[in-house]
Formats: structure tokens, C-alpha cells, sequence
């Protein structure tokens, strides 16, 4: 079954592109990040240059893509989107980079996984705007130099320390996205029913915000969910009980865990003098593989301060513990 509280995307649900910010003026938060990019292109736009190679990492569902898309938008170029593993052999990565218009973005997510010879044609290309091309085999291969038009490379990743250091240095700007407040998910929620033409409450509204995981995606998903509730009991106006009824029934508590989370601190809780347990056993509990718990389960969980990872395993903390007492 899929969680309403996972961060990832869901086959076609952002298809509605409706709620999706295509300005930096209604990208609500991150206001550090924001701040520095309307003056990167400004500057750029001022001096008729394409704006520098841009990595975003953090935590999926904070506005990568979006990002990504406003900067197109802003430099008035084409927007080429793809994701690291598409890109399996440099004849991919060529055949994008040599059909790319100046100003034109080239967004690439989980930039992380890129195979190395696809990485490798990308550093002079970034560089220097050009690319060689091996043609050829053995002794009668020859380099081909390819000249590109002048573009931006904005990469994404959730896993910034796995990038290599000859990549990494090429982005000239470099953001780290973080999870949102309560204010701001609150904010975006608000901006998504008016454009949705949803009726909500504000004790409603900031309900959905508190159990949103500081995360814009769920907190959009949440929303079209307890929608659906709202619709079916006949209401058009979207209540804090109704909210309250959809949340419980969807599986999500007051602080944004659902089942799986649950199940995860379940088990450090059986766990006696709480003494710490490997990543693979955990693993093996939730019947997940181990990235998935590493990049999707553990960081809200620790986030919210109720796990800390230690060399020897994961621990939960006080706060767990009182969290959890709190049902018993
Ligand atoms: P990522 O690429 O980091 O996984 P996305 O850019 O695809 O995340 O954002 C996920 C969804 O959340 C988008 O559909 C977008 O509408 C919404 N969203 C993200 N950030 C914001 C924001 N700052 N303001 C309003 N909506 C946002």
C-alpha cells in the first residue's frame, strides 16, 4: 500500500500542475534560498548570462523540482528534465546536452547515482561548454569536440555526501533545502485550497500543517485526501473535525507518523535497557530495504528528535519513549 506520508512522488499525482509555484514570489518559505537566487538572477539576466550550475540537496518533497522550474522560467529558457538513472551511457547524457537552446535548464534529479562515465562528460560540458566525444574503437578512435550552447545544469539530490568532489565543485551554487515550518506548510496549504478552490478552516489548515512531516508534497497530498472525505459526507467546507476523522482513518497521528513509523519505534521499544540495533535488523522488521529506511523512514523520525543513530545502531530517545507511553 502506498503512505500517504511518503515523500516521494506518486505515479501521476503532480500531473495537476496547478498548485506547483512558477514564480519565486509564490514559493512560500525557504526564504534564505529564495532571497539568494533572486539576486543570482537578477545579476545573471542584468549581464545577458545564463545563471551558474545550481545543486539542490535535502530531504524529497521540499521543492527541488519546483525550484528547478521557476529558475527556467525566470532565465526564460526551455526547462529539459530526466533523473540519473535514465542516464545510463554517455550517448544519453550527449544526445540531451547537444539538443539543449541557450538559457535553456537542464534538471537532473538523484544526480547522485549518475554512472561514472556519464558524469565525466558532464564536467566539460559544465565547464567549458563543450564536449568530446570518443568516436571510434582502439587505435583509430578519435575525441570529437562538440561545442554547446551556454546552459544551466540544476542537479537534486537527497544525498549530498554521495556526490563525487569533481562534480560537486562544479555547481557554483550550492542550497540545502530543510524541512518547513508549521507557518509556512500552513501558508502553502492555504495558497493549494485557493487554487484548488478548496473551502477549509483555519483550525483545519493548520491541522493538516502539524501532521505535514515540514513536508510541502504530503501536505498537499493530505489535503486532497481529507477533500475526499469532506465530499463524501456531504460537506463543502473542510472542518477541524472532519480533518480530525479523515487523519485517523488515513492512518496519521497528531505528530505526522503513520503505521510504519509506529511499527519502527514499536520495535526499539521492545528493545531491553534500549541498547542500540543495526539498520539491518530494523530492515528486516519493516520488511523494507535498508535505503528506504535510511532515506525515507529515518530522517523525520529523527528530525523530530525520537531516534538518534550511534555507531553501534539506532536508540530512541526520551522523547520517544514519552511519545510512546502517551498511548499506553
Ligand atoms: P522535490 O523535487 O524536492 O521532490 P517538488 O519540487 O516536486 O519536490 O515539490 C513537491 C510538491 O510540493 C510540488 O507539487 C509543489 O507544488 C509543492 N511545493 C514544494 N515546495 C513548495 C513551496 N515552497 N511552496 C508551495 N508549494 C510547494
Amino acid at each position: 500500500m502506498v503512505r500517504v506520508v511518503a515523500p516521494e512522488v506518486i505515479v501521476d499525482e503532480e500531473k495537476d500542475f496547478s498548485i506547483r509555484p512558477d514564480r519565486l514570489e509564490s514559493f512560500v518559505g525557504q526564504k534564505n534560498i529564495c532571497d539568494n537566487l533572486r539576486i543570482y538572477l537578477d545579476a545573471a539576466k542584468a549581464r545577458n548570462e545564463t545563471i551558474d550550475h545550481i545543486l539542490f540537496s535535502g530531504p524529497p518533497g521540499l521543492g527541488k523540482t519546483t525550484l528547478s522550474q521557476i529558475i527556467a522560467a525566470e532565465m526564460g529558457g526551455v526547462l529539459k528534465s530526466t533523473s540519473a538513472p535514465l542516464l545510463t551511457k554517455p550517448g544519453d547524457i550527449a544526445s540531451i546536452l547537444t539538443g539543449l537552446d541557450k538559457n535553456s535548464v537542464l534538471f537532473i534529479d538523484e544526480i547522485h547515482r549518475l554512472p561514472g562515465n556519464v558524469e565525466e562528460l558532464l564536467y566539460s560540458a559544465m565547464e567549458d561548454h563543450k564536449l568530446d566525444l570518443l568516436i571510434g574503437e582502439g587505435p583509430s578512435a578519435r575525441t570529437l569536440e562538440v561545442k554547446l550552447a551556454p546552459f544551466t545544469l540544476v542537479g537534486a539530490t537527497t544525498k549530498s555526501g554521495s556526490l563525487s568532489r569533481p562534480l560537486r565543485d562544479r555547481f557554483g551554487i550550492s542550497f540545502r533545502l530543510d524541512y518547513y515550518n508549521i507557518n509556512d506548510i500552513f501558508h502553502i496549504l492555504q495558497r493549494s485550497s485557493n487554487l484548488l478552490t478548496i473551502q477549509i478552516s483555519n483550525d483545519a489548515c493548520f491541522e493538516i500543517a502539524k501532521r505535514s512531516r515540514g513536508t510541502p508534497r504530503i501536505a498537499n497530498r493530505i489535503l486532497k485526501r481529507v477533500r475526499d472525505y469532506t465530499s463524501v459526507s456531504g460537506s463543502s467546507l473542510i472542518d477541524l473535525s472532519l480533518t480530525e476523522y479523515a487523519l485517523e482513518k488515513i492512518g496519521i497521528d497528531k505528530i505526522g507518523l503513520d503505521d510504519l513509523d509506529r511499527k519502527y519505534l514499536d520495535y526499539l521499544f521492545t528493545i531491553p535497557n534500549r541498547s542500540p540495533v543495526g539498520i539491518e535488523t530494523i530492515s528486516a522488521i519493516l520488511s523494507e530495504n535498508k535505503e528506504t529506511v535510511e532515506d525515507v523512514i529515518e530522517p523525520y523520525l529523527l528530525q523530530e528528535g525520537l531516534i538518534q543513530r550511534t555507531p553501534r545502531g539506532r536508540v530512541l530517545t526520551d522523547n520517544a519513549v514519552t511519545y510512546l507511553l502517551s498511548f499506553s
